[in-house]
This record gives C-alpha cells, structure tokens and sequence, in this order.
C-alpha cells in the first residue's frame, strides 16, 4: 500500500502515538473543538493552538463502502475489503477512517461497537485499524468509567 508520510509536522504526532499503540485527536485549545484528520489548524475558530489528546480508543460505525474492484494494485489480493468512518466514543465523537477488520463485511452496520486494534505495518508505520467488540464487553468497560 502506498504509505502516509510520516515527516509531516501536522501529523508526525499523531504516528508517533500510533507506534505507542495510543489512539490521539487533535483538541483546538482556543474553542476546545475535536478534529480529526489532522490538521494545522482548527475549522471552526480559526486558532492555530492545538492540544493532542488521547482516545480510549472506541467507537462505533458511522458510516462504511466495500471495495470490490482494484482501484490501487497493492489491495488486488485483500478484496473485497471496508473502509470504514468509525465516530469515537470520546474526543468530541471524533471521525476517523479505518477499516473494520475480523467481520465478514454483509455484517457491517450502522452503529456497530469497535475498538482499535494496532496493525504493525513496518518498524517505523503502526496503523489503527477497529474491530467489533461484544455488547457485553462494552458495558463492562463502560462500567469501569
Ligand atoms: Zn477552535
């Protein structure tokens, strides 16, 4: 797959947490608005001040497409595969593009439960992929809260 640049100063923080398996959001200090993917500087006031912080890492589908046809080379062998809007439990319900992986994809719905799984692409690559999470399990971390 090709692969996101990690030299960026805008999102060179966000890769360095995925690589510590923590999930982070970008927060506008000045308005206190979530934004995710990101960027330098916030859509709804303006500021250029930005906090980074962290999700617990779950969430639910918002919306999903499968992919059947090779659109990029490196995906030939993976189809048909989802790509996936997951609105996070926490960071202001934060949206972020993922995949939903260890589901067939006719079993993908609205508002599904996932949490984030870490894929270790390469030494200096981790990407947060989700996965569904039992009902069950949701409460008991709810719970725990
Ligand atoms: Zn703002």
């Amino acid at each position: 797959m090709p692969r996101p640049r990690l030299d960026d100063p805008d999102t060179l923080p966000f890769w360095a947490a995925c690589r510590e398996h923590r999930l982070v959001v970008q927060q506008c200090a000045n308005c206190g608005t979530y934004r995710f993917a990101p960027v330098p500087l916030c859509y709804r006031c303006r500021s250029w001040d930005t906090d980074w912080v962290e999700s617990a890492g779950r969430g639910r589908v918002y919306t999903w497409t499968v992919t059947h046809r090779v659109i990029q080379p490196a995906t030939a062998s993976a189809r048909p595969y989802n790509t996936a809007v997951i609105e996070l439990d926490d960071c202001g319900g934060a949206l972020i593009t993922s995949n939903v992986l260890d589901i067939d994809n006719d079993r993908l719905r609205p508002d599904l439960a996932v949490e984030v799984i870490w894929d270790e692409v390469a030494e200096d690559l981790t990407l947060p992929r989700f996965r569904p999470v039992a009902e069950s399990d949701r409460k008991k971390a709810n719970n725990a809260h």
